[in-house]
């Protein structure tokens, strides 16, 4: 049966704010003239929901619609100044579990200028953990802290996602970015979990790259790249400066993917500067609801799409933001650029290459669901403990005094450090001290303590006057330590 005649399928749509409604019509206009069976529930997520009171940007009905339907095609959302207002998108993909997010970065040289005519990788960014749980606090006067987590089950979806993606688009390379040999620990883990998708997959070149030497080559050689696989935080980065690279904002889409919800936007935002014109350009949200489709299993349709914008750029049909760029022909309007790709449903391009879907397509229907996470319950062994203080003024040497003084129990004071330096024992004069301090107490090898001893220890460095703003457990797990040495170690 063509894929026209396929039931439509409900999709969730939501505008948006800014240039988010004609970009979304001028979408779905050439998503309806290429026949794909789609059935737009429309929802109103953004400013209009922020200021009815819902503040998170996604009102009830937008919700109900979303767990329906399961796929949203997302306009982009203006972010009201101020506190008390979630970020859509961070909410959205949360909730949602949508732990993938893919953004694809090609060069349309010579038809989009660019400085990297043989640009084509895809960004697969770990889209929930890291850095961006939201776990901060003030800890001190001088002192805030944000908390980075990094768990197995999180970086084996995003493996596994990342070498689905490979191989079901025909990438050949996977490169893993990461900061581990300063975060042993999380990075750490990251790198670890990709060397072990890397060994059963034999059939892809793996290599791993210190993030900073990486982001680095991708500006200048982003050429040497198919697919890159990194944490939240470097990916936010990396895939902005990719889709800078090919060309213009206003070409990128990205979608975030988890195992039950999947969401497609442009990665551009509602740029109020010109709104309401009609002349932004519905390329980022076209190529975007392309992902959607293949998503859908409708990879003929999707290719239909693609070929036909692609053939509209090789003829250089440009809104004005790709005109700025170029300088030449006449611009064209939202809906204008709609139009002419319209016109090209049916057309492949002559020199950009074209695109073919029925593989990925096929793939992503046999990549399995939720891979249930092995519980691995290791041997734990509670060997000591980090108390930070909160100490203003004062020594390093007469803090270990009065700390000494408080260990009476089974543990020992090891050694303090200042912004991970050690400043006892044997701390230098040179170093700069903070007022937050990391005490360590630990038994001596082979021994091991219990929770109550902690806590019998807090309450003597309390009762000494000492002000305690947290700890944290070491442990051993199967007798390998699970916490940094310090300093670097
Ligand atoms: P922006 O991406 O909206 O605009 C940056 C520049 O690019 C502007 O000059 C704009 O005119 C231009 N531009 C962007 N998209 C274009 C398009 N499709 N066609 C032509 N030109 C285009 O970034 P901003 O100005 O920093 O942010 C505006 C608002 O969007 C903010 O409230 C921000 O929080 C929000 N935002 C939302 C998303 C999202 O919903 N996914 C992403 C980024 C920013």
């Amino acid at each position: 049966m063509p894929e026209s005649e396929h039931p439509s399928i409900a999709v969730t749509v939501a505008p948006g704010d800014g240039i988010g409604p004609e970009i979304t019509e001028a979408t779905l206009r050439v998503l309806g003239a290429a026949g794909a069976p789609i059935a737009p529930e429309f929802v109103d997520i953004g400013l209009r929901p922020y200021e009815a009171g819902h503040g998170s940007g996604i009102p009830p009905a937008a919700w109900d619609s979303i767990r329906r339907t399961r796929v949203l095609l997302k306009g982009p959302v203006t972010t009201p100044q101020g506190s008390g207002f979630k970020s859509v998108n961070v909410t959205l993909r949360k909730t949602l579990g949508l732990y993938a997010n893919v953004r694809p970065c090609v060069s349309y040289h010579p038809f989009v200028r660019t400085l990297h005519p043989k640009l084509d990788v895809v960004i697969v960014r770990e889209n929930e953990e890291d850095l961006y749980a939201g776990i901060e606090h003030r800890q001190t006067d001088e002192v805030f802290q944000c908390l980075k987590l990094v768990t197995r089950p999180g970086c084996e979806r995003i493996m596994r996602h990342a070498f689905a993606y490979a191989r079901a688009n025909g990438r050949r390379r996977i490169t893993c970015m990461t900061k581990d040999n300063i975060m042993k620990m999380t990075d750490g883990l990251f790198h670890r979990v990709f060397d072990e998708f890397a060994r059963l997959h034999p059939d892809i070149e793996c290599e791993h790259q210190i993030i900073d030497i990486g982001a680095a080559r991708l500006a200048t050689r982003p050429e040497r790249y198919d697919v890159i696989v990194t944490l939240n935080l470097y990916g936010d980065i990396l895939s902005d400066i990719a889709a800078e690279l090919s060309g213009s904002v206003g070409l990128a889409p990205s979608s975030n993917i988890g195992d039950h919800a999947a969401m497609f936007e442009a990665i551009h935002g509602s740029a109020p500067d010109i709104a309401g014109r009609g002349i932004a350009n519905p390329s980022g949200l076209l190529l975007a609801a392309v992902q959607m489709l293949v998503h859908l299993g409708q990879p003929e349709v999707a290719a239909r799409v693609h070929n036909a914008w692609l053939t509209a750029i090789e003829d250089g049909v440009q809104t004005a933001d790709l005109m700025g760029n170029l300088g030449i022909g006449r611009p064209f309007g939202s809906m204008d650029f709609a139009d002419a790709v319209i016109d090209r449903l049916g057309q492949r391009p002559r020199q950009l290459a074209a695109v073919d879907y029925t593989r990925a397509a096929a793939a992503s229907e046999t990549v399995p669901p939720e891979a249930a996470a092995m519980p691995r319950r290791a041997d734990k062994r509670l060997v000591g403990v980090d108390v930070f203080v909160h100490r203003s003024g004062g020594t390093a040497d007469a803090l270990a005094q009065a700390l000494q003084a408080a260990a009476t129990g089974p543990m020992r004071l090891q050694m303090i450090t200042n912004r991970g330096v050690k400043v006892w024992p044997d701390g230098l004069p040179e170093t700069f001290c903070s007022d937050h301090w990391r005490c360590r107490f630990a038994v001596g090898e082979g021994g091991s303590i219990t929770h109550r001893d902690i806590v019998d220890l807090l309450g003597r460095v309390t009762a000494a006057g000492i002000d305690c703003i947290k700890t944290e457990n070491l442990c051993t797990f199967d007798g390998e330590r699970g916490y940094a040495l310090g300093q670097g170690q």
